[in-house]
């Protein structure tokens, strides 16, 4: 049994370490498009927080059992296409993530000045493709859009002094642009309630513990609306509850006069931004919340506007997932249509497409934490294992040249898990000698210099 996964991030290691359970010695071919593994955990989860990259160590476990092979630096789609995959594996596990984001669909949001949150999260977190992005830090007033973890991340790493990110693992351009930042107000724009806040208790809590910046929260956002007050009360979660406390002790600490400052709005959405070459401001609509008349909460614009003096927005409003040739598709919800992770011919259908998989965001869409994905890929491979055991997995073609001499003759770079190991003690060096945990490599092409330099 041959099975080959497509991305290097939590959900395609998780699989990897459920093959391996139910079949020790499994041969697995994790392939990514990078010479470093660990998707969002290396390009996605903030500097700061380093105790949640430490699950890379459980990785490190996976990729080093018998059978277990890491084909970094392929393109799949590109070097080698999926069908020339499902000719040469049982079995095909996509998990390549949601790799792009949503957009608002308002007026001005192409203007210079206007980004999504994902950019700048690869950018400072030394993701190739996003080395070399720019953002205006010399604007003062900046909005994020959106009140999920991600927007914590954010306007974290815009708020936080230079000399604390200084002791982390953010990209170097990016500690070299944000020590120099203008930035003063950070603008969160939440477009429902402090019931309805997407982010977790412990991210939300930290924007109030950063020194040096003031957190300001207009204590009438915090009074309830029947409709939050009943969900509120019906919930189980007890994430909301907890939030509500956190802004209601900063409603009451007073400000310090901090050259930083977060202001929260409740119940607002951006409806335009203006600019006449690149964003100046932006309108943003008071909204009231009213029942949706499922147990939820939603928001409904009034008439009621007014102007934020922004010159760089980001929108975090949610990752999408991006079609791969060759593979159906949900344009609807970004999403490989699957049924227990088997992968069917559209959404709605139970047509399967034999020996084909999905798992993590790019099967259920942008949410959950690291952990989520675990449960995610066992579903999967627990479903895919059934079908090997119905026998209904497809038999291989034994006339094809093997997918190392397929990837050989087109003059694909692959690299091995040794050679990431290679760029891991690189890295580690560079950050021994600067004094930092690491200095992230930001350019492939230098990635496979030093790979070959040292195999
Ligand atoms: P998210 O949690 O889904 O939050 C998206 C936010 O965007 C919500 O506040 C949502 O508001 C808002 N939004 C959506 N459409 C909007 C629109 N048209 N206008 C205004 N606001 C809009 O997504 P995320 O922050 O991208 O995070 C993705 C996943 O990664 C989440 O599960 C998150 O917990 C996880 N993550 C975890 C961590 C961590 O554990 N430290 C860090 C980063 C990310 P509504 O609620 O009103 O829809």
């Amino acid at each position: 049994m041959r099975v080959a996964i497509v991305g290097s991030g939590p959900a395609g290691f998780y699989a990897a370490e459920s093959l391996q359970k139910a079949a020790p010695g499994i041969a697995i071919d994790l392939i990514d498009r990078l010479p470093t593994p660990f998707g969002l955990v290396r390009g996605g989860v903030a500097p700061d927080h380093p105790k949640i990259k430490s699950v890379t160590r459980v990785f490190d476990r996976i990729a080093t059992q018998p059978g277990f092979r890491y084909l970094g630096h392929v393109r799949v789609g590109e070097d080698v296409t999926v069908d020339e995959l499902r000719a040469r594996y049982h079995a095909l596990i996509l998990c390549y993530g949601a790799e792009t984001d949503r957009m608002l669909g308002i007026p001005g949001e192409s203007l210079a000045g206007s980004h999504a949150a994902t950019e700048f999260v690869a950018w400072y977190n030394g993701h190739p493709d996003y080395a070399g992005a720019t953002f205006d830090l010399t604007q003062r007033d900046v909005a994020v859009v959106g009140i999920g973890n991600v927007a914590m991340d954010v306007a974290r790493i815009l708020a936080k002094p230079p000399q604390a990110l200084a002791a982390t693992d953010l990209a170097d351009h990016a500690l070299q642009a944000l020590a120099s930042s203008q930035v003063a107000t950070i603008h969160l724009i939440a477009r429902r309630g402090p019931v309805q806040a997407a982010c977790t208790t412990p991210e939300l809590r930290e924007l109030g513990e950063l020194e040096g910046v003031d957190v300001v929260v207009d204590p009438r956002d915090l009074e309830l609306d029947a409709a939050s007050e009943a969900e509120l009360a019906a919930m189980e979660d007890r994430n909301p509850a907890k939030n509500l406390d956190v802004l209601r002790e900063w409603a009451a600490r007073p400000l310090t006069g901090a050259a930083r400052r977060v202001v929260l709005h409740f119940n607002a959405s951006p409806v335009a931004l203006h600019g006449s070459t690149r964003v100046e401001g932006m309108t943003i609509v008071r909204n009231r919340l009213e029942s949706d008349g499922r147990g939820g909460v939603r928001a409904v614009a009034t008439d009621d506007t007014r102007e934020l003096p922004v010159g760089l927005v980001f929108r975090s409003v949610g990752y999408r997932g991006k079609a791969l040739p060759g593979v159906p598709f949900d344009d609807r919800a970004g999403v490989v249509p699957n049924v227990k992770g088997h992968v069917v011919a559209a959404a709605g259908s139970q047509a399967v497409v034999p020996g084909l998989y999905v798992a993590g965001w790019i099967k259920r869409g942008p949410q959950g934490i690291i952990g989520t994905n675990k449960l995610c890929a066992t579903d999967t491979v627990t479903q895919l294992l059934a079908d090997v055991a119905a026998g209904d997995i497809p038999a291989l073609r034994d006339d094809l040249p093997s997918i190392d001499a397929l990837l050989a003759e087109r003059g694909v770079r692959v690299t091995s898990w040794s050679d990431w190991q290679t760029l891991d003690k690189a890295e580690q060096a560079r950050g021994a000698a600067a004094g930092r945990p690491r200095v992230k490599l930001t350019n492939v092409a230098e990635m496979l210099e030093i790979v070959a330099a040292n195999r």
